[in-house]
């Protein structure tokens, strides 16, 4: 199986048509192609020396996966499941916000961390997705807006889709290289968003590499005894190891980091919890802003149920008495299947 050419950044681009004995003006030329004209077959590159198109062709797909599923909701949250050349399937979900339109890509397929309350840890990882493959989950996407010829562009990308992205670093970074670049789709860092189960040492590598991007970390638990009961990889990095993680992180970049708290009913939802994870965040207010994530419901963890309304306006307002900057997720394609996940779970369960 050939790997897309969207894997390549184009540094690496560049060093393999210098290796292959092409000039390096060429990678701005196929660069062109792929992202600024989005042609999706080498034989429409039509500038690009027949050789070059030869050697591409012969080392690269462009396109290595279909549509196998798209639900459209009535916000115009559009989700994608798409299957993999060896028939995988991964989800993928356009989202749109008053500031923009945004894509949530997954980066494995399955996940291994299985937190109690995920529909994607229900299937443990059977592998990484490569950086081709998780790049081109948004060419598809702003495939789809450009067929629909209305001009919209992606402007904004979370990582939050199927499985743990610092688990498969270095296909994140190469990924992030790619679409962050402004030779290519140019999406800006500060409009791109990693979320992470809390891996404290690459969440420290992270800070050294620095691709200056916002961090998303999902806590959920204001201690480690309701932590690790919801989050199991909280036994092997507790919060404490977390904090200094973050610390590490927060010292090193200057920047603000999202801590990200998922609202389950009589669980994690009450005020003593929300007084507990302001104690927590103490003196690193002015650099940390709270998610909080009212939950979707997933069949198969009929133990959790959404806070009501109250519970979440109340968990929001202690935070804000105690000067912790919070805000609520807005929810997105409520009447499609909601949470991250559950669309591609179903599907396998209805194919199995
Ligand atoms: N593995 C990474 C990124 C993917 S999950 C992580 O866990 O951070 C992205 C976010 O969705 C996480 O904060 C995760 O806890 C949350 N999430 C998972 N299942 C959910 C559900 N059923 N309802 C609401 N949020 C959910
Ligand atoms: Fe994996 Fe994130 Fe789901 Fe946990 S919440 S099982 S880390 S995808």
């Amino acid at each position: 199986m050939k790997p897309s050419l969207y894997g390549l950044t184009f540094e690496q681009l560049v060093r393999w048509l210098e290796e292959s004995g092409h000039k390096k003006s060429r990678a701005l030329q196929v660069w062109d192609w792929l992202y600024r004209k989005r042609v999706t077959e080498f034989s429409a590159m039509e500038d690009v020396r027949p050789e070059l198109r030869q050697l591409l062709e012969e080392r690269h797909e462009i396109q290595t996966m279909a549509e196998h599923t798209r639900q459209e909701s009535v916000d115009g949250t559009v989700k994608f499941l798409f299957r993999l050349r060896d028939g995988n399937l991964i989800e993928t979900v356009l989202m749109r916000h008053k500031f923009g339109l945004s894509v949530c890509v997954t980066t494995q397929v399955g996940c291994n961390i299985g937190c109690s309350f995920c529909a994607s840890g229900l299937l443990a990882k059977s592998r990484d997705l490569s950086a081709g493959e998780i790049v081109e989950q948004i060419m598809n996407v702003q495939l789809h807006l450009d067929r629909a010829g209305r001009g919209e562009r992606v402007s904004h990308v979370v990582v939050m889709g199927i499985g743990e992205p610092f688990d498969n670093y270095s296909n994140l970074l190469d990924f992030l290289a790619v679409i962050k670049d402004a030779k290519g789709l140019a999406i800006g860092p500060r409009h791109i968003t990693v979320s992470t189960s809390g891996l404290a040492d690459k969440i420290k590598q992270f800070a050294d590499d620095d691709p200056g991007v916002n961090l998303a970390i999902s806590l959920h638990a204001p201690n480690d005894e309701l932590r690790t009961r919801i989050m199991k990889i909280n036994r092997a990095i507790p919060i404490g190891k977390l904090l200094q993680a973050i610390d590490y992180y927060l010292e090193r970049t200057k920047r603000r980091i999202t801590i990200e708290y998922i609202l389950l009913r009589d669980i994690n939802d009450r005020s003593e919890h929300a007084l507990e994870l302001a104690e927590l965040i103490g003196s690193r207010r002015p650099l940390v802003n709270v998610n909080l994530i009212p939950y979707n419901p997933v069949d198969e963890h009929s133990q959790y149920q959404r806070s009501s309304k109250e519970a979440i306006d109340g968990f929001y307002d202690t935070l804000k008495k105690q000067g912790v900057s919070c805000s609520v997720r807005l929810e997105h394609g409520t009447d499609i299947d909601a949470a991250c996940g559950q669309l591609r779970s179903k599907q396998i369960q209805a194919s199995s």
